[in-house]
């Protein structure tokens, strides 16, 4: 996991030069007294550690055997790329086996290259959040490693195949997630106060790729324990799967406006063609909506960008949120999104505009100081009554949209006029 990205637009100091230096500084002032505190404490657990720990050869060597198998990985799906925002690796691979078998001070260091490899390899993002990045899974990981040191004395128990040090280790590095997503997720609210606890605590595809983390690091650490040389063996499939989860990140992002998170208009209207052809095929209802913010460009002149920005992830999250999971929402571009229900007859389709339309109008974004609301006009047109395919559709849902922003904005409107029936075909005609 990475730290946080920014997302307060005031800066708290108003120097441009200096924010431009520092760019932590340009963060709200209780993140940066958390990241400097995170930082801190790892560097005062590192002190206190080097003095009291028995360096010995084996040591080092394993763990400078883990940091490579972790610069490999690192380095074999370099050239992949890397999704933008928050994006997941498997290096808990290499440094669970750190956390278990090695003194808790190799656990506080065995971040630190990685991250600067990261830094320099891959992605060159501010230094501040790849040195908060460091120090938390640094804290997190030096718990860990203490708990479990204090359980199982003697590490090397955990390969006599014994059950209870699998089981402490299975404890102690899911120990080892739990603590390093809380003061990632600390970050991330004290960042965000709007952001809520269930929404980054609670996410299945990021559970499912924790468990998939904890039981490769337990078992790479077993191996590791059994003999070094085994970490020969551990290394390619644990490439292999790292390779195939960053594909699957680069090609979900590929598909989603990195902005609101909503599906991107090409990605939307592969969906929406393939919802439509199966209405086609079962003859359901369905109904297409293009919403549009009222005078969005007020806002941003009025506001500035960041904070327009803001108010289009909000309406966008306010959408997503007010929807069934097989409606299709995506960014159309701008500030206009395009909705496809499914299986909503005319009513239903009015009912749910209306409902869009209500819940965007109540919801409010914070700017310097005032809080900035905005309103939706919406152009509805429903499947066999407005169009037969997606470009009819479209078009007949963007001239009901061009009626409502006519009569006045914050309104639904459905077309003048129901379109034509469906060319027939030549069959149809002389049969
Ligand atoms: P109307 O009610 O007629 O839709 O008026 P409007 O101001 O919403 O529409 P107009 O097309 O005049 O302006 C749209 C504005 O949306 C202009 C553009 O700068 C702004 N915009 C488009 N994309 C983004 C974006 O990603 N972020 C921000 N902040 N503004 C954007
Ligand atoms: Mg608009
Ligand atoms: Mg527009």
């Amino acid at each position: 996991m990475t730290a946080p990205s920014q997302t307060s637009a005031t800066p708290r100091d108003g120097s441009p030069s200096r924010r431009g230096r520092w760019p932590l500084l340009a963060q709200r002032r209780p993140l940066v007294v958390y990241f400097c505190g995170i930082v801190a404490l790892d560097l005062a657990a590192i002190a206190y550690l080097l003095t009291s720990t028995d360096f010995r050869l084996s040591h080092v060597a394993a763990f400078a055997a883990l940091t490579a198998c972790g610069a490999v990985c690192i380095e074999a799906t370099r050239r992949l790329g890397m999704p933008a925002g928050v994006s997941r690796d498997l290096l808990s691979a290499w440094w669970l086996p750190v956390v278990l078998l090695l003194p808790p001070l190799y656990a506080l260091l065995a971040p630190i290259p990685l991250q600067i490899l990261l830094q320099v390899r891959v992605r060159a993002t501010v230094v501040y959040r790849r040195v908060f990045s460091a120090a938390a899974i640094g804290v997190a990981a030096c718990a860990a490693s203490v708990a479990f040191h204090a359980w199982i004395p003697v590490p090397a128990e955990l390969s006599s195949g014994r059950a209870s040090p699998i089981v402490a280790a299975v404890a102690c590095a899911a120990m080892f997630t739990v603590l390093n997503t809380a003061l990632i997720a600390i970050a991330v609210r004290t960042a965000d106060p709007d952001t809520r606890w269930r929404e980054f605590l609670w996410n299945r595809e990021s559970a499912l790729l924790d468990a998939v983390e904890l039981c490769l690091g337990v078992t790479v650490a077993i191996a590791c324990g059994l003999n070094l040389a085994l970490l020969v063996l551990a290394l390619p499939p644990v490439v292999l799967l790292q390779r195939s989860l960053l594909h699957a990140q680069l090609q979900a992002a590929a598909r989603t406006d990195p902005k609101t998170g909503l599906l991107n208009a090409a990605a939307w209207q592969r969906e929406a063609d393939t919802e439509i052809v199966r209405a086609r095929r079962t003859g359901e209802s369905l109904a297409l909506l293009i919403v549009d913010i009222d005078h969005f460009k007020r806002v941003n002149d009025t506001y500035g960008h960041l904070v327009g920005d803001q108010v289009l992830i909000g309406v966008a999250a306010t959408l997503r949120s007010q929807l069934r999971d097989y409606d299709v929402v995506g960014r159309f571009g701008g500030e206009e999104f395009v909705i496809l229900l499914p299986r909503a007859d005319v009513t239903e389709a009015r009912r749910v505009a209306e409902r869009l339309r209500s819940r965007v109008g109540r919801m409010a974004v914070p700017a310097d100081h005032a809080m900035v609301t905005v309103t939706i006009s919406a152009g509805v047109a429903i499947m066999n009554m407005h169009g037969h395919d997606l470009i009819e559709l479209l078009a007949a849902a963007d001239l009901a949209l061009y009626r409502a922003k006519e009569l006045g904005r914050d309104r639904i409107c459905l077309p003048a006029r129901p379109s034509a029936p469906p060319p027939r075909t030549g069959e149809e005609m002389t049969g």
